[in-house]
């Protein structure tokens, strides 16, 4: 059966020839095709299933320029939609399943069709790691959070909980001091994962209270988080912390399964970059939160898109017939 491709027009396309596959669609997937389909390349976004990213997950983004009042998280990813369609990109919700990389033109297959490209840019991103607990789900984007950048001043003169022992926990846990009134460091273990000097800065820090072998038992509130119940495993001790928040800091898994074995990835998974936006095949880009375990930004992500953009759009010129 012909998979149905809905483009600008809204007509049902059967198209599966492209000069560039952009597979994903958060800040990077559709900051890259507004720039190719600007670029006269036919480009086709392949969504996957949570099309617009972890910004479907939020709420009121302020950091983003461009929006003086701030705007919500999935209407800015929707505009996002709207801008690349506008320029021509064809855009299919579906998910890939397997890609070829061996030969050109590029295969990829999705759950309904196969389509081939010249070029394409990886822009799968990045998925926080969950810690799976009663009411984190439930309280996303209502007081749990994955991004202190992000969400930390809307915890101004709260206590909040950050969890996890990494550099990322004690980065997110001094920036959140800022904002909050304490905040209360919950680590499962009784040694932190983080490199020194950002432990310094954390044990430093008077407004922060580090919780040893502590793990996260559930998360409770009303419209948003008013408790969270932490427990010692040492001391086998259950208490009760009245917080506004928590911020889950315990890494990313990069979405890269499907690449392992045909594109160079580093020691964590995230995709190896060789020379600006190219992968070690020539021909595939990558974009976003899928290389960048750095900045993991909208605006960061949005701007690698584009930078992916321009490479294959050189790359093209170069080598297209
Ligand atoms: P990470 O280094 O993998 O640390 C994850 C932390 O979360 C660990 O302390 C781990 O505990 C804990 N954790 C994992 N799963 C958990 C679970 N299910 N429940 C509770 N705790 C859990 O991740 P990261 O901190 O995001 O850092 C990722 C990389 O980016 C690292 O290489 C880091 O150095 C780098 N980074 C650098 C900076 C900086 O230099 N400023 C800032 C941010 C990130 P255990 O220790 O018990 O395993």
């Amino acid at each position: 059966m012909q998979a149905e491709i809905r483009s600008e027009n809204k007509k049902p396309e059967t198209k599966r020839k492209f000069d560039v596959i952009i597979i994903g669609a958060g800040p990077a997937g559709y900051t890259a095709s507004i720039y190719t389909s600007r670029a006269k390349r036919d480009t086709l976004i392949i969504s996957g299933i949570l099309p617009g990213g972890q910004l479907m997950l939020t709420t009121e983004v302020e950091n983003f320029p461009g929006f003086a009042k701030g705007i919500l998280g999935p209407e800015l990813m929707t505009t996002m939609r709207e801008q690349a369609e506008r320029m021509g990109t064809t855009i299919i919700d579906d998910e890939v399943v397997n890609v070829d990389f061996r030969h050109k033109p590029f295969k990829i297959l999705t759950y309904s069709e196969e389509y081939e490209a010249e070029a394409v840019i990886i822009a799968t991103g990045a998925t926080p790691r969950k810690i799976g607990v009663k009411g984190e789900q439930e309280f996303s984007a209502r007081g749990v959070s994955y991004c202190a950048t992000c969400d930390g001043p809307f915890f101004k003169n709260q206590d909040i909980v950050v969890a996890g022992g990494g550099d990322s926990a004690m980065e997110e846990a001094i920036f959140l001091t800022k904002f909050a009134n304490k905040v209360h460091l919950v680590h499962r273990k009784d040694t932190l994962r983080a490199s020194k000097v950002m432990q310094n800065r954390a044990f430093e820090n008077k407004k922060i209270q580090f919780h040893w072998n502590t793990v996260i038992e559930e998360v409770k509130g009303n419209q948003k988080v008013t408790q969270i119940t932490v427990k010692d495993t040492k001391a086998n001790k259950v208490e009760t912390l009245e917080v506004g928040g928590l911020f889950v800091a315990i890494g990313h898994e990069p979405n890269t399964k499907l690449f392992k074995g045909q594109i160079e990835l580093d020691d964590q998974g995230y995709i190896a970059l060789k020379n600006h936006t190219h992968t070690n095949v020539e021909g595939v880009f990558a974009a976003g939160d899928v290389h960048d375990h750095r900045y993991r930004q909208a605006i960061t992500a949005a701007a690698f898109g584009c930078m992916a953009a321009i490479d294959v759009d050189k790359y093209l010129s170069e080598h297209k017939a």
